[in-house]
């Protein structure tokens, strides 16, 4: 061999060497913004959170033109969760079935589709497109052996996905997002459930409690005033000495659907004892306040109610009205203003029943911070 033919041959080496070390960065790359995926994808602590996660930042990350997801929801579980949530366009990305049949068709064998799709895989896969698809990975979401979704990942680039190359990272992925789903649902409804009165539907005491230094805390960033509806049913022991404990029992459950129905998404309304019930009214002065206090009141009153026997009765209601101005967050601890809050509240009901029952009472913020006084002796 002579200089000239090693100086050529170190140079090739050179120049290949250079090119693997490259491809192994890029590699690299490519395995490092996976692994930032795969823990943001199991930070999500809400549905909401994943789903905007996977439908509209997986089309940045991975530079994709079209993400589509469809999950199966036999028992609304994931769509109960999802009451405000709105899909990102074009539209069907997100898609929910009731039964299996369609995810069966497209993975008869539960294993995951590379390349370009046939043209009914492709109107299956994404029905709505801005761009043509031209390859696409379809993963199927799989938990316990059973088809719980399916994840489409379209590219216009035909070399994208093709058939030869494996696609372990991806198949990877796809697990990660199975656990995450199913993880995100369960742990919302389980919230949800050690949230929610059973009977009534609306949240339990604990979760008033909660949310009441939870609203606090916004008013006073939004120096908004927090208005604390108490109401309480009127001789409600009568209802259950008269009719039985059953028909007690449903009118509670009407009283809670009723409330629920008048107040805005943002109010809070909680069962907080036997036939007491609590609202929040976020940035709601006193006047406003006492006005929806009276219309419940009013309106409750009307409600007819109806024993086992279809017999007709009304029932009516006592509320107290207690109100937190801004001025009043910079002075006091959140939950001292929450005690004092309900407190108030409830001394206002008090109030609704001495004069006479079917009445709204308002009671002032107290000027001085009695629960402080008192710990202080
Ligand atoms: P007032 O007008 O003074 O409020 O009279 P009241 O009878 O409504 O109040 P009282 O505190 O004397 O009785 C409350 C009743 O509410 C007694 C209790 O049996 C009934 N109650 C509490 N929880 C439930 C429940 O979950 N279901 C039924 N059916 N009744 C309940
Ligand atoms: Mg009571
Ligand atoms: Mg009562």
């Amino acid at each position: 061999m002579t200089d000239s033919s090693i100086e050529k041959e170190n140079q090739e080496l050179k120049r290949t060497l250079r090119l693997v070390v490259s491809k192994a960065e890029r590699n690299e790359s490519v395995l490092n913004s996976f692994f930032q995926v795969e823990l943001r994808l199991l930070s999500c602590a809400r549905l909401s959170e994943l789903l905007d996660l996977i439908l509209i930042e997986f089309k940045e990350l991975f530079r994709l033109s079209n993400v589509n997801l469809i999950l199966f929801d036999p028992e609304h579980a994931a769509r109960s969760l999802l009451d405000d949530y709105i899909p990102p366009r074009p539209g069907n990305t997100l898609r929910f079935v009731q039964s299996q049949r369609l995810l069966k068709s497209i993975y008869p064998n539960q294993k995951m589709i590379i390349g370009a799709p046939s043209a009914s895989l492709k109107s299956e896969a994404f029905p709505v497109t801005e761009h043509p698809i031209e390859s696409c990975a379809l993963l199927p979401l799989i938990r316990q052996n059973c088809l719980i979704g399916s994840l489409h990942l379209g590219s216009n680039d035909a070399t994208r996905y093709t058939e030869h190359v494996r696609y372990d990272y991806i198949q990877h992925l796809a697990s990660v997002v199975s656990v995450c789903i199913e993880n995100c649902i369960n742990q919302e409804n389980l919230h949800r459930l050690s949230s929610i009165d059973m009977l009534t539907k609306v949240h339990n005491r604990r979760s008033f409690d909660q949310e009441i230094v939870r609203e606090l805390s916004r008013a006073s960033r939004s120096e908004h005033p927090l208005a604390c509806l108490f109401i309480d049913l009127d001789h409600f022991k009568t209802v259950n000495d008269t009719y039985g404990h059953q028909t007690g029992d449903r009118v509670l459950r009407t009283v809670g659907l009723f409330l629920n129905k008048q107040l805005r998404k943002t109010d809070i309304i909680a069962r907080y004892g036997g036939e007491e019930f609590a609202i929040l009214l976020p940035n709601c002065d006193q006047n406003r306040a006492l006005e929806i206090a009276d219309t419940l009141r009013l309106k409750l009153s009307r409600l007819i109610f109806r024993d086992e026997d279809s017999t007709p009765f009304r029932m009516t209601t006592s509320i107290g009205v207690s109100l937190c101005e801004p001025g009043k967050y910079s002075t006091l601890k959140l939950d001292n203003i929450a005690y004092q809050l309900i407190q108030s509240a409830d001394k206002a009901v008090y109030e609704a029943k001495r004069s006479g029952r079917n009445q709204i009472s308002f009671t002032p913020f107290p000027t001085t911070d009695k629960k402080q006084e008192s710990e202080h002796g």
